[in-house]
């Protein structure tokens, strides 16, 4: 078929045949999906491999906030090889241990990032200890548009402030639980994000909030992110990576290469993977359903 229409059953069978393809789609990417979360073999000897292959092609390892520092020094970024870590500590800290023990093994640094559903202040003090870096994966603007039900940006504006303030409890409750500086945090990816257009690192927009509260940097800054020749992060089955995979970036050597991984994605744990799916049907419901009005 060339695309062009000319009679009413041609536009039937054009509609049939997108309706189908679409159908096809979906199919594949729930496979995908249902595959990577519960089915795939543990990949932590994928991370391994990984790490080693970037070390033995020159790359010098980094936490967020020791880039970041580095970066501040005035050294010469470009002169050498720095490959960035940052793991996202959504909902394995098992999984996040299990990395951690494999970069001791390599000599490798990176950044963890643990929710308030994550915490784990001893694997937390671990890291820290070792040269890494442990801080804190925020979500308070999300918490509260699910809290609210806000549907749109224009209502997040009236709840910046309640967020900032949720935040600055929650930063300085974790800072004294851990007795780590948290100098760099790492904003989470919810779908009420998603849902109004804005990520929950909007409220670290106010400087003002930082220096009263010590926070050197944000994972999203972009002032961090401008010497980031590349950057990727780990995803679903069959691509394992998005947008490319860490094997092109070594071949075409970049200078600096930043990884975010989930470390959930890279071993099967049935039971959290489920609870976690059950969750976000129920709090999608909660969010969308009208069996409630609106608390604002
Ligand atoms: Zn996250």
């Amino acid at each position: 078929m060339d695309g062009t229409i000319s009679e009413p059953g041609a536009v039937c069978l054009v509609f049939v045949d997108m309706n189908w393809r679409n159908i096809g789609v979906g199919i594949r990417s729930t496979w995908y999906r249902l595959y990577s979360d519960y089915l795939a073999p543990a990949r932590m000897q994928d991370y391994r491999d990984l790490l080693r292959e970037f070390i033995d092609h020159g790359y010098e390892t980094h936490s967020i906030i020791s880039f970041w520092r580095s970066l501040n020094s005035g050294s010469d970024i470009s002169a050498g090889r720095h490959l960035i870590l940052r793991h996202d500590i959504d909902l394995d800290c098992g999984a996040a241990k299990m990395m951690h023990d494999i970069e001791q093994q390599v000599g490798a640094r990176s950044s963890f990032y643990f929710r308030l559903c994550t915490l784990d202040v001893d694997l937390m003090k671990q890291i820290e200890q070792s040269g890494s870096e442990a801080s804190y994966h925020y979500e308070e603007l999300a918490t509260l548009i699910k809290r609210y039900r806000i549907s749109s940006a224009d209502e997040v504006a009236d709840i910046v402030k309640e967020a900032q303030s949720l935040f600055a409890v929650n930063y300085r409750m974790l800072k004294e639980m851990t007795g780590l500086p948290l100098a760099s945090v790492a904003s989470h990816g919810d779908f009420a994000n998603r849902a109004v257009g804005i990520p929950n690192h909007y409220l670290l927009q106010s400087q003002d909030l930082r220096d009263c509260l010590g926070i050197e940097v944000e994972a999203y800054d972009s002032k961090l992110m401008a010497p980031v020749v590349a950057r990727l992060s780990d995803g679903l089955y069959p691509m394992w990576w998005n947008p490319i995979s860490p094997k092109d970036v070594l071949k075409r050597g970049d200078s600096v290469v930043y990884i975010l991984t989930h470390p959930s994605r890279w071993r099967r744990n049935i039971v959290l993977r489920f609870g976690e799916d059950v969750n976000r049907v129920v709090e999608g419901l909660k969010y969308r359903l009208p069996l409630s009005g609106r608390n604002l």
